[in-house]
């Protein structure tokens, strides 16, 4: 059925900076965006009413780890009161806590887990996620996320890109055999399994090196995999330079990374990816240096980065406001972050991430009457519609 957006306050569609067109109504037609302008009713549309409300790009939510077993909000209460983290993770918290009950947990078991965060996901207005694996560590535990991520990727009422990320090295393994492990093994695996279109390697002092990380991504490259790299978070290690290197769709975190790394990830179209809702979640007092990636023009995207350990953030909302708050982006380089930019992230902005005839009909309705009031009136839950190929998948009043 066609679905008419009538009469939007304001509509970003995302061309040429926020695009933002006033009082027009969208139609939708077979999942596609057919036409923006003054359009009449007609009796065939399904009507919905826009009027006062703002109507932008369902959110794309570039990173995300989505898929996981167990809950750490024990650990978030004890950080608190001033337990460091190397405490906790001694006791068997932090991440080996995750490992653990991800390795536990049934393939339906997390699958169920996963599928009630993405109706939460979805009534935030986000419409693509993506999702990596990474807390399986060990090959099998590994491959049952991806599995999981895939059996979502066929049911979820959202698009979900699926990524094998390459995290760290499990206990007790010797950190070349685990390195050689993934390019022999999993990586094959994964690609003729095809579990995921993405690989990933989490680049850092605490994590791969420079160099190790260069060599799983060449090798996934060669696979045919697209590459993502979580890198400059807490050292500058390099990460960025592999990156622009190796033509890294995205590159994310980048806290601590420099002009020059700036400018060449710029020169190879590598998005950065900034994911404030982490350093706010942690209470890092570290930003990016957003004077450098405004003087490169960069496209920069942003992300939840949702995880156990360091963002519980559904919201791409209250991420838009956290990028503006924490990291000083303005509220348009926010929105379009959160949207246009992402799609970018994922390589597939010539299908989602702005509001053109032609485009996939993924919009979301934001009760409120412009823009700027998306990040001012943070924690107000405005979402109205979340419409995903031309199909309403969330409505208040539905
Ligand atoms: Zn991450």
């Amino acid at each position: 059925m066609a679905i008419l957006l009538s009469n939007a306050t304001e509509i970003l569609t995302m061309k040429r900076g926020l695009g933002v067109v006033k009082n027009r109504s969208i139609l939708l037609r077979n999942g596609i965006i057919e036409k923006i302008g003054r359009l009449r009713a007609k009796r065939e549309y399904r009507m919905i009413d826009a009027r006062g409300c703002v109507i932008c790009p369902g959110f794309v939510d570039s990173h995300t780890h989505l898929v996981f077993g167990g809950s750490r909000e024990d650990e978030f209460a004890l950080r608190l009161k001033g337990v460091k983290y190397e405490t906790i993770a001694k006791a068997g918290g932090g991440i080996a806590s995750t490992v653990k009950h991800t390795a536990k947990a049934s393939e339906d078991q997390l699958y169920k887990a996963g599928e009630l965060r993405i109706r939460r996901v979805v009534r935030h207005g986000t419409t693509t996620v993506e999702i990596k694996s990474g807390y399986g560590l060990r090959p099998q535990t590994e491959y049952k996320m991806l599995r999981v991520i895939n059996r979502l990727k066929k049911r979820a009422p959202v698009e979900i890109i699926p990524t094998f990320l390459v995290h760290t090295v499990p206990p007790k393994v010797k950190r070349d055999l685990f390195v050689k492990r993934v390019i022999d093994e999993m990586i094959p695996y994964v690609a003729r399994h095809k579990l995921a279109d993405f690989c990933d390697v989490f680049c850092d002092r605490i994590a791969f090196s420079r160099r190790e990380s260069e060599m799983i991504l060449s090798a996934a490259k060669d696979w045919g995999f697209k590459l993502k790299i979580h890198t400059d978070e807490f050292a500058n290690i390099g990460g960025a330079l592999v990156a622009a290197r190796l033509g890294c769709t995205s590159a994310d975190h980048l806290l601590v990374s420099r002009k020059r790394d700036i400018t060449a990830m710029k020169k190879s179209g590598v998005i950065p990816t900034l994911l404030p809702g982490t350093s706010v979640f942690l209470r890092l007092n570290g930003k990016p240096d957003m004077q450098a990636f405004r003087s490169a023009r960069s496209d920069i995207a942003i992300a939840s980065d949702f995880n156990p350990g360091s963002c519980m953030i559904y919201s791409m909302l209250k991420i838009i406001a956290l990028a503006c708050l924490a990291y000083g982006l303005h509220v348009e380089e926010a929105l379009i972050g959160a949207t246009r930019n992402g799609a970018k992230a994922l390589g597939i902005f010539d299908r989602v991430g702005s509001i053109e005839p032609g485009k996939q009909a993924d919009l979301v309705v934001l009760g409120v009457d412009n823009y700027r009031k998306i990040p001012y009136e943070f924690g107000e839950d405005m979402v109205s519609y979340t419409i995903k190929k031309g199909k309403v998948i969330y409505g208040k009043n539905n």
